[in-house]
């Protein structure tokens, strides 16, 4: 028996396409296909879900989270930050390395309704024994274990090194010189999270390749992307004209109103969306995917640009074919949503409040063509 399901009247958002539209979305047996088909095939017996006043996009992908919870001390429970949250895939940062992957996918991946890959730490430890993980070299993973892992744990899609001093201490710039070699041997690509320095950005920069990721792009602290003239470094240029990418990766202390206003102003360059969310930026600034896009819109990004940064360009990113996209015969991995008319404050990492006019909030979550969330 085919499982047919028609998503009725809403105002379809294709991120590939660029367009937004009123039309209908089919779904056969979690897949997405043309609803003539199902009407067509089904003789009306279909199940209809109705999204009137509803905007529908293909499912939010978080590229930088914390959930693993109860091991480490900012893990959060997945699907709270997920499926819950309209977001149907995150992808944990970090969190866990070589030494406690299995135990992630044991505890988290296997026990949520949210899809969960991982960037996996280069400490052989991730966030399980403090946050300090690249002080000490002999933890890191050695080029035998991140083969082996890889090629047996198809849910890692990358390399997390964590560039601040207070996780590298007097290590410097060597943990991601070394990074940058399991990578090339590896093929995948790296997140890194920049933050205070050492090591510097000039040092960080030359050493990341196309399709790595910056994280925490925006931060408002010293010695980030922009120059007091509000032109980017030349390391960071440089980067972006080689293909590395940026990511929001709000954070308790990582996305400064302040830095993106005075980066928008000056480059159009395209970047991702991500939240960086933990224990303790769950209620604030944080809040959720949605809010940190609702403060990007209020930036003055459009619809479009903040839906693609979470969905087509976020799936690129990490090479998901099936997600982020609203091609016929993909995953039918949805998210429903309203914006909410109505002025909220909200507060970025450096306590600057922003009063919005627009919030986005969740409505409704289909993972595989099921709905596994709704309000
Ligand atoms: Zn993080």
């Amino acid at each position: 028996m085919n499982n047919y399901k028609i998503i009725e009247n809403g105002y379809v958002i294709d991120p590939e396409r660029e367009v937004i539209e009123k039309k209908n979305i089919g779904i056969i047996n979690g897949k997405l296909v043309d609803p003539q088909t199902i009407i067509q095939e089904s003789a009306d017996n279909y199940e209809r879900i109705n999204a009137e006043g509803c905007y529908v996009a293909p499912g939010f992908i978080d590229l930088h989270v914390h959930v693993f919870k109860d091991r480490t001390s900012l893990g959060i429970e997945a699907d709270l930050v997920g499926v819950e949250q309209g977001v149907t895939t995150i992808v944990d940062a970090g969190s866990s390395g070589y030494e406690n992957y299995k135990q992630f996918k044991e505890l988290i991946v296997k026990n949520s309704k949210t899809e969960i890959l991982s960037f996996l730490n280069i400490s052989r430890k991730g966030l399980c024994e403090g946050i300090s993980e690249l002080e000490n070299p002999n933890n890191l993973m050695t080029f035998e274990e991140a083969e082996k892992i890889f090629t047996s744990e198809k849910n890692i899609v990358g390399l997390k090194a964590r560039m601040s001093s207070s996780v590298v201490k007097e290590q410097g710039i060597a943990p991601l010189q070394y990074a940058r070699k399991l990578a090339d041997q590896l093929e995948v690509p790296i997140m890194v999270h920049i933050g205070n320095p050492p090591p510097y950005l000039n040092e960080v920069f030359p050493l990341l390749q196309k399709g790595d990721i910056v994280t925490h792009a925006f931060h408002g602290k010293k010695h980030g992307i922009l120059k007091e003239d509000n032109t980017m470094i030349p390391e960071a240029l440089e980067a972006l004209e080689r293909g590395v990418l940026f990511d929001v990766g709000h954070g308790t202390a990582s996305f400064s109103y302040r830095t993106i206003t005075r980066f928008k102003e000056r480059y159009s360059c395209p970047f991702t969306i991500s939240t960086d969310i933990y224990i303790d930026n769950y209620v604030k600034p944080v809040g959720s995917l949605m809010k940190t896009m609702s403060k990007l819109l209020s930036i003055g990004y459009s619809l479009n640009d903040v839906v693609k940064s979470v969905t087509s360009r976020a799936a690129k990113a990490i090479g998901l074919a099936e997600q982020g996209t609203l091609k016929l015969g993909t995953r039918a991995d949805l998210t429903i949503f309203t914006i909410a008319e109505r002025e909220e404050d909200l507060v970025d990492s450096e306590g600057e409040i922003m009063k919005v006019r627009r919030v986005l909030q969740p409505r409704m979550t289909v993972k595989d063509g099921e709905v596994v969330y709704s309000e």
